[in-house]
């Protein structure tokens, strides 16, 4: 990934909005959709139903430039979904970009989804046999391939059915007719939320989308679990007969907005219990603790606290410099870096530094940064990572690039230091990782064990990928 904070890529956010009154869907959703912007910035859009109609409108951009015109539009509705999509490179941005809608036999049916379905070659495979065209790129479309192909005459069946048929990481908000359903895969592997503000519910992928509405938090939705909601009330069918908790640690670790709350933990506390134990495991002593912002400020916070040491705003970060220093050219990088971050000389020249962050992919971005904090003066630097050495590729939905491009997969933490420039490196352990969540058995860490809950078959590696 060539962005410029060199940070794994997240696939997409999700929002339903069910409400028993009539209200301006389309501006109920943008929102929400503002709130969970960090989770994918290529495109968004949204679906609504009108005059008996799904509706759905979708471009490519941030859903500022995209959405903003239904802030002055009124769209009376009861039921919408929107989405937010990071898209991978070199897929095509407006063909992948969701909700995702289809008129077929079974009506109108509008999904927006986050997650990876981790067999869908297999299951395109199958499709084109079967003589279906696909047309995108997107696992959504799969689905919809999937409901439309089968024979049940009831809708719910159909879903079951086709859930069924799916592995992977799947959060999902769909609309069949008028209700809108709410699903989570069998592990669990990325969040969703449901709140709910007087005859309004909303599903979002984190709370930080529930609170721009001042919804209330009701519940997370269950793994294995679907929930109905239409005109005749609320249900929740259990779909799985055996899920099993996997949720995505990384979640926490870095993709999560800090004041949002997911798998019942709060993410800044538990980002700020990962620098204590992070604290508990160095040995070396600095004069003060910095974060690389924003990612690794909670940490930071919690590093200071546990080694008593002043908190430094080492380095500042410009908010403003949106999406044109994203993805510079490799002869860029090191600019687009220096415009984004930028050290405070008054505070690292002459100072040994804990520089903490949340994680490394393949170095490029921190060599930048400690080389910044060298000319700033800065006399030691020490990085502290608050996730473990990336070793394996995800397949449940967050963009890791291949093993050999993970500069922990072949150097070790004294060499990439060597590699960086730093002076020592030092990522948490697993085992310290774990302590920080209630349940850890309940998590995924398989981007850096290899234990992968949900084992992928060889034709559905992407790239021809071995695991
Ligand atoms: S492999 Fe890593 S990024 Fe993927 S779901 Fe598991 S913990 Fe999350």
């Amino acid at each position: 990934m060539d962005n410029i904070n060199e940070k794994l890529g997240h696939y997409c956010g999700v929002v339903g909005i069910y409400s028993e009154d009539k209200i301006n869907i389309p501006e109920s959703l943008f929102y929400p959709l503002f709130s969970l912007q960090h989770r994918g910035q290529e495109c968004c859009g949204i679906s609504y139903r009108r005059h008996g109609h799904i509706i759905t409108y979708k471009d490519v951009g941030m859903v500022s430039q995209v959405l903003t015109h239904y802030l002055q539009e009124d769209h009376p509705s009861h039921i919408g979904i929107g989405h937010v999509r990071y898209s991978t490179q070199g897929s095509n941005k407006l063909e992948n970009a969701q909700p995702v809608m289809a008129a077929c036999n079974k009506g109108e049916i509008s999904i927006a989804h986050n997650g990876n379905i981790s067999n869908s070659n297999s299951l395109r495979a199958e499709l084109l046999k079967q003589g279906s065209i696909i047309q995108s790129t997107s696992d959504t479309e799969i689905i919809l391939h999937l409901m439309s192909l089968n024979q049940s005459e009831n809708f719910e069946d159909v879903l079951i059915q086709t859930l069924k048929k799916l592995e992977g990481a799947f959060s999902m908000v769909l609309i069949h007719n008028q209700t809108l359903y709410a699903i989570r895969d069998p592990h669990g592997f990325r969040p969703l939320v449901m709140g709910k503000k007087g005859g309004m519910t909303v599903f979002a992928s984190e709370t930080c989308a529930l609170d721009i509405l001042q919804a209330e938090f009701v519940r997370e939705i269950k793994a294995g679990e679907i929930v109905a909601i239409n005109e005749e009330g609320e249900r929740s069918i259990q779909y799985h007969d055996n899920p099993t908790l996997h949720q995505c640690i990384f979640e926490l670790i870095y993709f999560a907005r800090p004041d949002s709350e997911i798998f019942n933990h709060s993410v800044h506390l538990t980002r700020k219990k990962m620098g204590q134990y992070l604290a508990m495991e160095d040995r070396v002593e600095t004069d003060i603790v910095a974060p690389v912002p924003d990612s690794g400020n909670s940490a930071a916070l919690g590093f200071a606290e546990a080694t008593e040491r002043s908190l430094e705003m080492g380095l500042t970060r410009n908010h403003y410099t949106g999406r044109t220093f994203i993805q510079p050219r490799k002869s860029q990088r090191e600019f687009g870096v220096r415009i984004k971050l930028h050290p405070v000389k008054a505070v690292t020249s002459g100072r040994s530094i804990s520089l903490i962050d949340d994680s490394l992919v393949r170095g490029t971005t921190s060599k930048i940064i400690v080389k910044l904090m060298r000319e700033s003066g800065a006399k030691e630097i020490h990085l502290r990572l608050s996730a473990p050495e990336i070793k394996y590729p995800c397949y449940y939905g967050i963009d890791i690039p291949t093993r050999e491009e993970l500069i922990s997969n072949h150097l070790t933490p004294d060499e990439i230091a060597r590699e960086i420039g730093a002076d020592s490196v030092h990522f948490i352990s697993i085992e310290s990782l774990r302590k920080c969540v209630d349940n850890p058995d309940n998590f995924c860490f398989a981007c850096f064990n290899g234990d992968y809950p949900v084992k992928v078959k060889e034709e559905d590696l992407p790239n021809g990928e071995k695991t």
